[in-house]
């Protein structure tokens, strides 16, 4: 067994939508990114890259390529697993925290989950997603990005 963590932050810009766990959240700002910008995702491959000693995203697809633009994040995650099941591991479990202010996310929290054991061919018990605000400190609180982090244990 091995276990990886992973921690990844974006900053809002004007530009919707809003992609989390792959799901379209309704707000009025989006996150600034090379991709689509879904931070859950991205901590949830880099907390798997570091479970397998890979390295991270950043390393496996870099933000200067073109074939990564606007790129939907869960075919980044569906690439991660590829290179879970070569090295012949399987996902036991993976937990997830986001931390964002706004907007609210409790009503996404299921069809994160759904979305993301999909993509790792789990069950949804094996995908934990929850949220937290941090009670308006630090950039978070102050509206400014999102933040995410997980952990993922492999057999
Ligand atoms: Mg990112």
């Amino acid at each position: 067994m091995r276990i990886g963590h992973g921690y990844d932050a974006h900053v809002f810009s004007d530009a919707c939508p809003l992609v989390l766990g792959g799901v379209t959240i309704p707000c009025e700002k989006g996150l600034l990114a090379h991709s689509d910008g879904d931070v859950v995702v991205h901590a949830l491959c880099d907390a798997l890259l570091g479970a397998m000693a890979l390295g991270d995203m950043g390393f496996l697809f870099p933000n200067t390529a073109n074939e990564f633009k606007h790129i939907n994040s869960r075919i980044l995650l569906r690439k991660v697993m590829q290179l879970v099941q070569d090295k012949g591991y399987q996902v036991v479990n993976v937990d997830i925290t986001i931390v964002a202010e706004v907007p609210k996310l409790a009503p996404h929290i299921q069809a994160m989950r759904k979305h993301l054991a999909a993509d790792m061919q789990v069950a949804m018990g094996a995908v934990n997603v929850k949220s937290t605000t941090t009670e308006g400190l630090g950039f978070v609180g102050r509206q400014e990005g999102i933040a995410t982090h997980a952990v993922a244990l492999i057999q």
